[in-house]
């Protein structure tokens, strides 16, 4: 058992590699999203800022000729104060063409506010259009700076994988099948080492039967609480020697 492992664990160290740099995919994709995000939101306060000018233009368009409407009447006024005759006749224009000239003060007052407030947008957009044009530039270099990346990561996977491959048709198809379905749910190690008698894996504490069945490795043993499959770690098998006096030690302190 211990042998058909070998290769599984090295076809995992490839996987681990693999899930490590889908991961730093997912984040530069990430970041690629944050700058269109950064330059859409720029753009749509842009083509807002732009429409409010055309609102204002049109306001200010009407009110002026509002002016000249109140111009004429009041031109018109004069020209009937001019003919009449009675002096109660004249006096109701004279009071007709001070009201329309109050109009008149009124309605230049709301151009000049409309303007003014013109003015303010216009220089908003002058300052969006700098800043998009800015951000622009730098953005620019920086989603080229994480495409490359992006095409480099894709490289280096498509290497592994082709390794990954190659070894994999060396495995036991059965314990690689287990162990493929293992690593979809963990997507961490899950053929993991037995160290000072714990599960490498989840780090609880195991049994000294279930450490003795690894280190038989007549079959597969797998960690009853993570479901990870035990292995025993090569260079432990090598002090073979050591082990057998450990293991009569450990009854007599239980
Ligand atoms: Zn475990």
């Amino acid at each position: 058992m211990q042998e058909q492992l070998k290769p599984i664990l090295e076809i995992q160290e490839y996987d681990m590699k693999m899930i490590r740099l889908s991961r730093v995919k997912k984040e530069r994709q990430t970041e690629l999203k944050q700058i269109e995000d950064l330059r859409r939101d720029l753009k749509g306060q842009f083509e807002e800022k732009d429409k409010e000018i055309v609102t204002l233009n049109e306001e200010i368009e009407g009110q002026e000729k509002k002016i000249e409407e109140i111009n004429a009447k009041y031109k018109k006024l004069e020209e009937q104060q001019s003919a009449v005759k009675k002096v109660d006749e004249f006096n109701a224009l004279t009071q007709e063409m001070t009201q329309t000239e109050r109009e008149r003060i009124a309605v230049e007052q709301k151009v000049s506010d409309l303007v003014d407030k013109r003015t303010g947008e216009e220089e908003l957009l002058t300052k969006i259009k700098e800043s998009f044009v800015t951000s622009e530039e730098s953005s620019l270099a920086l989603e080229k700076e994480i495409r490359d990346s992006i095409r480099l990561i894709n490289e280096e996977g498509q290497k592994l994988k082709k390794e990954r491959d190659k070894l994999a048709q060396t495995a036991n198809p059965e314990i690689l099948r287990l162990y493929e379905r293992l690593l979809v749910n963990k997507k961490d190690r899950v053929v993991v080492a037995i160290e000072n008698r714990t599960c490498s894996g989840c780090h609880i504490a195991l049994t000294a039967q279930h450490e003795n069945l690894v280190r038989k490795g007549t079959h597969l043993v797998f960690c009853e609480h993570c479901s990870r499959i035990h292995h025993w770690p090569e260079e432990r098998e090598e002090v073979e020697g050591a082990a057998p006096r450990r293991r009569r030690r450990r009854p007599a302190s239980a």
